[in-house]
């Protein structure tokens, strides 16, 4: 078997392009435009490329983007108020400080601090603890994704058995309790499951979120499995030469071997392409939700 490649540019794109027509029709009928503001502390790269995205992706869906950086040095106290500053201002919808934060600066603290209604990174307690209970929430983007990608590709998920691998808050946890909220019988695997290869043959539904590259080998993926990978990982690689400073060039691999779970699966997201491109077009369907929530609103289905 030779697995259908999830497109999640595609995806990512239609969903962006729902939400864009959705942001103009209530700005037609209610004069009102979604803000959604993204805090950067410090200057790490990866960070600067995703805010920047990000400011990109608000702007084209018609939203106001609002970016705020602050130096490297900035205590605590200082972004805190920052943080409340945009939890006062009605232009703000939504709020994203991006992780990580320097070492000074306490991101439980940060993710407390915003108000619950605009962290649309879904982070704080209360969302998941709203999750758990089946109550209205804003949920994590890129476990939001990944189940989105899943719907897409599988259509009802009723009834099949996901495993997934990783139980962080920010991917495992949530990915669970969503799959669970679509009646799936859901296992979660981490560092400690006996017998890993076993578990994950037995999954219909493989959603893997560990952060070890190309973790799960093609035997351990049961034939005609959808494959979500959520891992992130640069690998060297010597087969592209040498960068124009003389460094070995890299390339970005997922938590599961492609090529050998490609032969196994029927679906499978790749890396990059797959679940990334979804977490941004989430984090605006919950700047959506969070705005028409916070003005009464009917929320648009996306
Ligand atoms: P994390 O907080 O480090 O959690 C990793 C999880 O993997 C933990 O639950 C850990 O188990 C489990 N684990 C570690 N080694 C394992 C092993 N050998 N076998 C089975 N389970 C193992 O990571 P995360 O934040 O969830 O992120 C996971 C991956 O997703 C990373 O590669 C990250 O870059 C990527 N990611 C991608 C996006 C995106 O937009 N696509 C967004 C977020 C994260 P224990 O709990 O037992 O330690």
């Amino acid at each position: 078997m030779t697995a259908q490649k999830i497109d999640g540019k595609e995806i990512a794109a239609q969903l962006r392009g729902r939400i864009g027509k959705a942001v103009a029709g209530l700005q037609e009928a209610h004069g009102k435009t979604p803000g959604l503001a993204v805090v950067l502390v410090g200057e790490d790269a990866a960070s600067e490329v995703y805010v920047k995205n990000k400011g990109i992706a608000t702007k084209a869906a018609g939203m106001t983007s609002y970016e705020f950086r602050l130096p490297a040095d900035t205590p605590e106290d200082v972004l805190l108020d920052k943080v409340r500053a945009l939890n006062a201002d009605p232009a703000v919808n939504g709020i994203l400080v991006q992780f990580p934060v320097p070492a000074q600066i306490s991101q439980q603290r940060v993710i407390d601090t915003i108000d619950p209604s605009k962290d649309v990174d879904g982070l704080n307690p209360a969302h998941a603890g709203r999750l758990v209970s089946g109550l209205q929430a804003l949920t994590p983007c890129t476990p939001l994704g990944s189940v989105i990608l899943a719907k897409e590709t599988l259509g009802e998920l009723s009834g099949k058995h996901a495993v997934i691998i990783g139980r962080s808050n920010l991917v495992g946890k949530p990915v669970a309790q969503l799959l669970l909220n679509e009646n799936c019988t859901v296992t979660m695997a981490h560092s400690r499951t006996a017998d890993l290869p076993a578990m994950c043959r037995q999954a219909d539904i493989l959603v893997v979120a560990v952060g070890i590259a190309e973790l799960v080998k093609g035997d351990w993926v049961k034939p005609g499995a959808c494959v979500i990978d959520v891992g992130i990982n640069r690998i060297d690689a010597p087969e592209k030469g040498l960068d124009d400073k003389g460094r070995g060039k890299t390339r970005l691999v997922g938590d599961v071997d492609f090529d050998a779970a490609s032969e196994i699966a029927a679906h499978i997201t790749p890396v990059p392409g797959g679940v990334g491109p979804m977490t941004i077009a989430c984090l605006l369907k919950n700047t959506l939700t969070a705005f028409c929530r916070q003005n009464g609103f009917e929320e648009p289905v996306v």
